[in-house]
């Protein structure tokens, strides 16, 4: 991939997640304990919560792979598998931008 192309495609992403981490903020405040969420009972809020705590926490690790991807694009080892050194295909880094192995190498060690 274009390393101008790839650029703007972790960028977008970058913001896409950060937006995403502060809904994910917002629904993952304390739970008061009088129960006072309105239609939820407090073990549904609770339950709710510990799934919004879950992709919160993926959202978070997925800003920090994202930065690192910012660093291999100015380093110009962008889009290269950590593992093998083949590139990484277009299709896979669209859908993953932050992916660091080919698509053979991940469902080796993954
Ligand atoms: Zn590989």
């Amino acid at each position: 991939m274009d390393l101008h192309d790839a650029k703007i495609l972790v960028n977008d992403t970058l913001l896409k997640v950060k937006e995403e981490i502060k809904r994910l903020e917002e629904m993952t405040k304390p739970i008061s304990p009088d129960n006072a969420i309105g239609r939820l009972s407090r073990m549904e809020a609770i339950g709710e919560k510990s799934v919004n705590d879950a992709a919160l926490r993926n959202a978070k690790m997925r800003v920090t792979k994202l930065t690192q991807a910012l660093k291999r694009i100015a380093d110009e080892e962008y889009g290269d598998c950590l593992e093998c050194g083949e590139e990484i295909s277009i299709k896979r880094l669209k859908t993953i931008p932050e992916a660091t192995l080919c698509i053979k190498c991940a469902s080796r060690i993954e």
